[in-house]
């Protein structure tokens, strides 16, 4: 697609022509990944974060929240749950941690794919290069890492980087991918201080950098965060706004330039439209959903914005909630791990290549 398209469809706000998208989005998504909508169950197993970004509100000077880490055999219990429910990945995530070592992780990691047959994914955060091979060693399948903005001004901005250690979230999504992963990233959408250019960019990173998964949700302003706060002061034409039409205009765009991708229907855009955001996200380019399984005793304290959606269900009403709501649109329920049609092993540093010296 064309960067002057790209452009264009983010700007455009005619419904008529909106709906030609949708359309189109979701034409691709059948086409090319089909009716299953693949689940993950997302267990948020620590709130500790050492990072001080500006959106967030597990940022490490937040003393108004209580912290937590869940314990190994807390993890594994939401894990064979999620087995039980029928969903084919447990999706680890957590502020970054470091109180989770690279050898605690390891053992968590071991003790899942021991005990169910499980795809694991890893959202940590930016850990070591050696932490992510042992992981993946370990057994991890895919990671998580958004790069949020490709702005690097913006992003330095609003996820500054730790004293004597520059961020280089594209650098690690590298590694990932050199290490075999099935490698996921995305962005957040309507950020202050992200224009339309931005935007734009971002999607065309997202077709570079041949993404096996990609989340996009919009920026929800968390009031106790520095961003939350001043959310709404300079909007300029150049803005872009953190809408749900926005967020599907992204997620049609990325189902049509990445159309192989696994592209979740993400709990910030349910969040903005409880009643039927998942839904409309499957319709325009969504092809899996992550319900919580975190405990509930947990689910309030992993605030990274407010008001998150289905913050007081039980894992088990989540389960029943969204298969109800993917058969409602005359979608299937996807079966086994779910791969990414995406993903190719061999393409990795370690993978097969022809006489002329090209990966296969
Ligand atoms: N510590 C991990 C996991 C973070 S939470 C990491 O940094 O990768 C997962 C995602 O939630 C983030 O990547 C970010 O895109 C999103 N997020 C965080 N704060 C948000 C906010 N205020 N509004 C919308 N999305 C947010």
């Amino acid at each position: 697609m064309q960067r002057n398209e790209i452009i264009n469809w983010l700007r455009e706000d005619d419904t008529g022509r909106l709906d030609a998208l949708w359309r189109l989005a979701d034409d691709a998504r059948r086409q090319h990944v089909g009716d299953a909508v693949h689940l993950r169950g997302l267990v948020e197993i620590s709130n500790y974060c050492r990072r001080s970004c500006t959106y967030c509100g597990l940022y490490a000077g937040n003393a108004e929240l209580t912290r937590y880490r869940m314990t190994p055999e807390e993890i594994l219990a939401c894990a064979e749950k999620a087995a039980e429910y029928g969903y084919g990945t447990v999706v680890i995530q957590s502020g970054e941690d470091m109180g989770i070592t690279a050898d605690w992780m390891v053992d968590v990691i071991g003790r899942i794919k021991r005990q169910t047959p499980l795809a694991v994914t890893l959202s940590l955060g930016e850990r070591s290069r050696d932490e992510l091979a042992l992981w993946r060693k370990a057994g991890a399948d895919r990671y998580l890492l958004r790069f949020e903005t490709s702005n690097a001004r913006l992003f330095e901005a609003i996820h500054p980087s730790l004293p004597h250690e520059r961020s280089d979230r594209f650098a690690i999504l590298r590694s990932l991918r050199e290490l075999g992963y099935e490698v996921g990233s995305g962005v957040m959408i309507g950020i202050p201080g992200q224009s339309f250019d931005d935007l734009a960019d971002d999607l065309e990173w997202f077709g570079k950098l041949d993404l096996d998964m990609i989340g996009v949700g919009p920026f929800i302003p968390h009031p106790g965060t520095s961003l939350g706060a001043s959310a709404g002061e300079q909007a300029s034409p150049e803005q872009v706004p953190n809408t749900e039409e926005m967020t599907y205009k992204v997620l049609a765009l990325t189902r049509l330039i990445c159309p192989r991708s696994n592209i979740p229907s993400t709990t910030a855009l349910a969040t903005l439209n409880l009643a039927e955001g998942r839904e409309l996200g499957l319709g325009r380019g969504a092809n899996v959903i992550m319900p919580n399984v975190t405990p509930v005793k947990y689910r309030d304290l992993y605030e990274i914005y407010p008001a998150k959606a289905c913050i007081e269900e039980t894992a088990e009403h989540c389960c029943r909630c969204i298969r109800g709501r993917i058969k409602s649109i005359g979608r299937t329920l996807g079966v086994g791990r779910g791969d990414s049609l995406n993903y190719r092993p061999a393409a990795t540093a370690v993978g097969p290549s022809t006489n002329s010296g090209e990966v296969s």
